[in-house]
């Protein structure tokens, strides 16, 4: 373990693996502490990081107080384990989808003309 030959030019690689979804990533140790102070000590690969930080400024927002960025990656976390069925590229991208959309949902519906590819139900599950 001679970790300080060179520590300028230290780049200590381990693998990482996400909390949310599973995803192994290789990571420099420095990258990897700083996810983790970001995220209550847990390391979340770069897409369920953003939902993550997503998560929390949206709690915030709402006047949750200080705090939120733990819930807001358990929340995250328990939210990728509800979609464990698929594989795990496809469960992320299916949840940043829902994600999305409704944040779309949120904003002004955008109307094209032409092709209407719904028209007929506005459920589209309003959590709040
Ligand atoms: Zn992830």
């Amino acid at each position: 373990m001679e970790l300080n030959r060179a520590d300028h030019l230290i780049m200590v690689v381990e693998g990482a693996e996400c909390e949310c979804c599973g995803l192994a990533e290789d990571c420099t140790a420095e990258y990897v502490g700083g996810v983790k102070a970001e995220f209550a000590g847990k390391w979340l690969c770069g897409l369920c990081a953003e939902a993550a930080r997503d998560e929390a400024a949206k709690k915030k927002k709402k006047g949750g107080g200080g705090g939120g960025m733990e819930e807001a990656v358990a929340a995250h976390v328990s939210f990728c384990r509800s979609l464990r069925s698929s594989p795990p590229a496809v469960r992320v991208a299916d949840g940043m989808r829902q994600m999305l959309r409704r944040r779309s949902v949120e904003l002004p519906a955008k109307r094209s003309e032409g092709k209407s590819e719904e028209g007929s139900s506005p459920a589209v599950g309003f959590e709040e």
